[in-house]
């Protein structure tokens, strides 16, 4: 696996370890560098420095092996096995999507709705739940809650269960797909979704270390019907999936966000509708509150 480094202070093995990542995007090498020396070491930079850490043989091999893994092009969450959320370092597979910071602003904001509910046990759902990022924080910031995390593949179930097990947090896992008219209901007080929705024809601009490594499963809608996940979440909603005053947060395209929340509009059924702008400042969510119709007036005498 050689060449290895001069020494194996920290200083020499950072510099080896840079010039193994020579063939990754260089905006991408530095931060690579640190967050694999300090998940291999399990350790910040700046304790490393203080003890006068030294690497040994075994650390450099592994190290060597994940460069070589990042070098071929897969993403290091991949590499590591795990990705931050919310606080959590949760497991991912190429079976989920790998968790991403947009959708951590969507949650914080759907758990502050969540927290806000006064029934004694509120019911919240994540369908298409992936890696169960959002179910899991949902239930890690509102403890009260039962949570269901909803999935139409079942590996990324699988990947979801080890996610609550490793987190020591209850959620319920369950096996539908939202476009099947025969997918349960429910009803719950709150519902997120992060579904696909990034249209076929872009495919071809985004990079290798998604495109390769990610489920296409999780990120591709047919061009020609890109709101096709938002229409069914606004379906199964109004079916009796969200109860009268439930909220609904759903992560868009920035493209469509626009869309999305005219989709709400239009049924006349939303009431504060709003688009969330992500930290890049682009419409990256639509927030909303189903407001079901009520019948005015004496009820109907026989
Ligand atoms: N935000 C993800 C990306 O840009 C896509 C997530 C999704 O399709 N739900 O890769």
């Amino acid at each position: 696996m050689g060449p290895w480094p001069l020494s194996n202070v920290e200083s020499e093995v950072r510099r080896w370890l840079l010039g193994r990542l020579n063939s990754v995007e260089p905006e991408e090498r530095t931060g690579m560098v640190h967050r694999l020396m300090n998940f291999e070491s399990g350790q910040p930079r700046g304790a490393r420095l203080a003890d006068g850490r030294l690497w040994s043989e075994s650390e450099l091999d592994r190290l060597a092996l994940s460069a070589s893994k990042l070098s071929a092009g897969e993403p290091l969450q991949h590499v590591l096995g795990q990705a931050w959320f919310d606080g959590m370092a949760l497991r991912v597979t190429p079976d989920v999507l790998i968790p991403r910071p947009e959708t951590e602003e969507l949650v914080v904001w759907m758990a502050e709705k969540l927290a806000s509910i006064s029934e004694r046990v509120p019911r919240a759902l994540d369908w298409c739940t992936g890696s169960g990022c959002i179910a899991l924080s949902l239930k890690k910031r509102v403890p009260r809650a039962k949570v269901d995390a909803w999935d139409v593949s079942e590996p990324a179930l699988e990947v979801a269960r080890a996610n609550a097990v490793d987190q020591d947090l209850q959620v319920a896992t369950g096996a539908h797909d939202l476009l099947d008219a025969s997918r349960p209901s429910a009803p719950f007080h709150l519902v997120v979704s992060n579904p696909p929705y990034i249209p076929a024809a872009e495919r071809a601009d985004m990079h290798a270390r998604v495109v390769d490594h990610e489920p296409g499963l999780a990120l591709f809608v047919p061009d020609e019907d890109p709101l096709l996940f938002y229409r069914a979440l606004e379906r199964w909603c109004d079916e009796g999936g969200l109860a009268d005053q439930g909220w609904l947060g759903m992560e868009c395209h920035h493209a469509h966000a626009g869309d999305v929340a005219a989709l709400l509009v239009e049924t006349g059924r939303w009431k504060h509708v709003e688009i969330l702008k992500d930290l890049q400042g682009r419409q990256r969510h639509v927030v909303a509150r189903l407001e079901v119709p009520s019948f005015h007036g004496r009820p109907p005498q026989d």
